[in-house]
């Protein structure tokens, strides 16, 4: 994407973006996505903000890489503080980052560390505040999915330590914000398209997906008594390390996002503004919902 262009750049959908066929190209996970070809598109050079979310305070997982990296440059070039979290082993993603939200102009809490341990996410929840002086919104992007063909290869480990990070980690974190979250703060849950259309050697991250959105509907219903809103965004394919790394085999890779009517993956900057959307006040209204960004194959 050139330089001049940005979200709000009318053009054709289907070929605004990179389409299949996409070459091999095997990570370990959880992936950078500084090494994948072609480059992910997080907004870097092309999100515009217009200080929809001055002032908040955010907190957000798998903030380095894909959509979470996106949502992190959004929130900050819309006015928000960051607090980050990650991997260590990511923090060579991190970086680039922590550079833009600085480059915006926005304060940033460095948090990297593993959300599959419950100590952890009461640490972490608790250094966000302390870094950022309060926390409105809590932004739960990070996941784990790796694919399995069938049941008899998927070993007890994987199913719990799946989750752990995409369901139990969400718990812990939502549990442990709620205390600190005004009136008028917001939770962004990240479920699927998995959650409604489940692939079949994606048993256990399918089913964390579909307990994250009932997860959602049922802590909406709870938390508007303290004036906070809870919402899900259910992303089709989209181009993060998370595939190439694990998520699908790498004949799927060739061919990610041919499944969609729009006939590729999304990027990480077309999820942003759905989650700046389901942060900010103008989605007064809008709470217990799950928001596809599927490039067609919507949600049912
Ligand atoms: P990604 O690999 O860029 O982001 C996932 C992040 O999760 C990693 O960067 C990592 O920081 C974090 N993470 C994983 N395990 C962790 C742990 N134990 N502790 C702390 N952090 C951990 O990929 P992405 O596609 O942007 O994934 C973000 C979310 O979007 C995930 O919840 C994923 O399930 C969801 N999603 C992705 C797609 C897709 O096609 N990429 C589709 C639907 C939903
Ligand atoms: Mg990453």
């Amino acid at each position: 994407m050139s330089a001049s262009k940005d979200q709000f750049t009318m053009q054709d959908p289907r070929t605004q973006y990179p389409q299949p066929d996409f070459e091999r190209q095997p990570q370990s996970a959880p992936g950078l996505a500084k090494d994948m070809t072609p480059k992910p598109d997080h907004g870097e050079t092309s999100y515009k903000g217009f200080g929809r979310l001055a002032g908040r305070r955010a907190l957000i997982t798998g903030a380095d890489s894909g959509i979470g990296r996106a949502v992190a440059i959004a929130f900050a070039r819309e006015g928000a503080d960051v607090a980050l979290n990650y991997l260590p082993g990511e923090e060579a993603d991190a970086r680039e980052v922590i550079a833009l939200v600085k480059e915006a102009g926005r304060t940033v809490v460095d948090l990297p560390g593993d959300i599959s341990d419950e100590g952890f996410c009461m640490r972490l929840v608790n250094d966000a505040v302390d870094g950022l002086g309060g926390l409105d919104i809590l932004v739960n992007v990070a996941g784990k999915q790796t694919y399995v063909e069938e049941i008899a290869d998927l070993t007890t480990a994987q199913f719990e330590a799946t989750f752990r990070t995409n369901v139990f980690a969400m718990f812990w974190l939502c549990k442990a914000a709620m205390p600190h979250l005004p009136p008028g703060a917001t939770i962004i849950n990240t479920t699927s398209i998995q959650s409604y259309q489940p692939s079949a050697g994606l048993l256990d991250y399918a089913s964390t997906k579909a307990a994250i959105t009932a997860f959602t509907h049922a802590l909406a219903k709870q938390v508007i008594n303290q004036g906070v809103r809870v919402n899900a965004v259910a992303p089709g394919p989209v181009w993060t390390p998370l595939q190439p790394s694990g998520g699908q085999p790498q004949d799927k890779i060739e061919k990610f996002g041919t499944e969609a009517p729009m006939k590729r993956p999304g990027q990480p900057a077309e999820l942003a503004p759905v989650y700046v959307l389901l942060a900010s006040q103008e989605s007064s209204f809008v709470t217990g919902e799950v928001y596809g960004v599927t490039g067609g194959n919507h949600l049912p």
